[in-house]
């Protein structure tokens, strides 16, 4: 049975061994690059690129066949960004997330009930924004920790009248290591003790060096609980996303990361998912985390039913056979023979590995990954 060193994964996936490295690191394992990869580390590391491991769930021996579904440059189209609204507590976060919905969804969707699902999606100048309304840490952290990248962009929240805090830093930390732009959102400019030039003042020290100051860092001065500045940052967060040229191709099956999750005594298993690249559709046979099924219904952040959930978009489904996790990847798959195989193959390596515990990587992190 074969198996390949970091290099020749690196070189499979046209990637950098260093970045292989990097990634593995994250999950706990130390390697080098002329170190063998289990079938596991390959398949972890292969899935993370959205590259697909052929049978990697049945394949005994470890000469796998990596085919590359790599988007070539013209399958790939513009999508939205997807937005984390991060900061210290108190500073405005869930404030800021019910302003911008309710200013925009409401207006645009006349007619609609928001349905709190986790994440929403609004219009802007004809044009579409996503924000998780997870808990901007939890998201990073939970998420991040599994290999998922959901966000595109973070927009920290610093409230005027108290300036950086702890979770202020260490929401700065995070985006940084996740290589995710910044944009500051200055909060409570309507209070009296405002006093947003000492928050741009004291950010400086962390490299976020406004646009007036010679810096590239985007400030927006706002006010969450009056709707001040809601429209300037909307426009902020277009701008940033058009430099970032976010794109996916939706001409596929989707892939993607679970939001949340949770058993609905009505409706057995309700998750909602982040399409990240592809189109769900209803009937789709899908593998979430350890769970599997067949996507049932299609329900979007405004209670609509869809029929089909294109990049970016995040959309809560039913059909699976339990309740995965957030962070967990998914996956469709053409029929629901092969979802079924993988799903159980999964189930059957969880049982397995949960008798043995020798793998560095966790449990979690290696079966949430197709
Ligand atoms: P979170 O912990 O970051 O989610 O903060 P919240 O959104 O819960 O806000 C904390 C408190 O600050 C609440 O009492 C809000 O009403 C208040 N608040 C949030 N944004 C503003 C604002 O722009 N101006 C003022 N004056 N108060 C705000
Ligand atoms: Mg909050």
């Amino acid at each position: 049975a074969g198996s390949l060193t970091v290099s020749e994964l690196a070189a499979k996936l046209h990637r950098e061994a260093s970045e292989l490295i990097k990634k593995l690191m994250g999950l706990g394992v130390m390697a080098t690059i002329n170190q063998e990869l289990d079938r596991d580390a390959i398949e972890l590391l292969a899935t993370d690129y959205g590259v697909a491991v052929e049978d990697a769930v049945f394949i005994d021996e470890l000469d796998i066949d990596i085919y590359d579904e790599t988007d070539k440059e013209e399958d790939l189209q513009e999508r939205p960004p997807v937005v984390t609204i991060m900061g210290h507590v108190d500073h405005g976060k869930t404030t800021l997330l019910d302003s911008i919905r309710n200013t925009k969804v409401t207006a645009n969707e006349a007619g609609g009930i928001t349905q709190h699902i986790g994440a929403y999606q609004i219009s802007q100048a004809g044009k579409k924004i996503t924000f998780l309304d997870t808990p901007g840490h939890a998201a990073f952290t939970t998420m991040r920790a599994r290999g998922a990248q959901v966000t595109d962009i973070t927009i920290l929240v610093v409230a005027a009248d108290d300036g950086v805090m702890p979770q202020t830093k260490e929401a700065i930390s995070h985006a940084k290591d996740a290589g995710v732009p910044i944009i500051v959102a200055v909060n409570k400019i309507d209070k009296e003790a405002a006093n947003p030039d000492r928050v741009m003042q004291e950010l400086t020290e962390y490299e976020l060096v406004p646009e007036a100051w010679g810096g590239d860092t985007i400030f927006v001065n706002v006010s969450a609980l009056q709707g001040d500045g809601i429209d300037e940052l909307m426009e902020m967060i277009l701008l940033v996303s058009e430099v970032e040229e976010l794109k996916a191709n939706p001409n596929k099956l989707a892939t993607g990361t679970v939001v949340e999750a949770q058993l609905d005594k009505g409706r057995g298993p309700v998750a909602t998912l982040l399409v990240q690249n592809g189109t769900l559709s209803v009937g789709d046979a899908v593998v979430v985390g350890n769970t599997f099924g067949r996507v049932r219904a299609l329900v979007n952040d405004l209670g609509r039913r869809e029929q089909t959930a294109g990049p970016s978009t995040p959309v809560e489904i039913t059909g699976l056979n339990d309740v995965p996790q957030a962070g967990d990847r998914f996956q469709a798959f053409k029929d629901e023979k092969k979802a079924r195989q993988v799903g159980e193959g999964l189930m059957a390596r969880y049982r397995e590995q949960n008798l043995s515990e020798s793998s560095k990587v966790s449990l979690d992190d290696l079966f949430n990954q197709i």
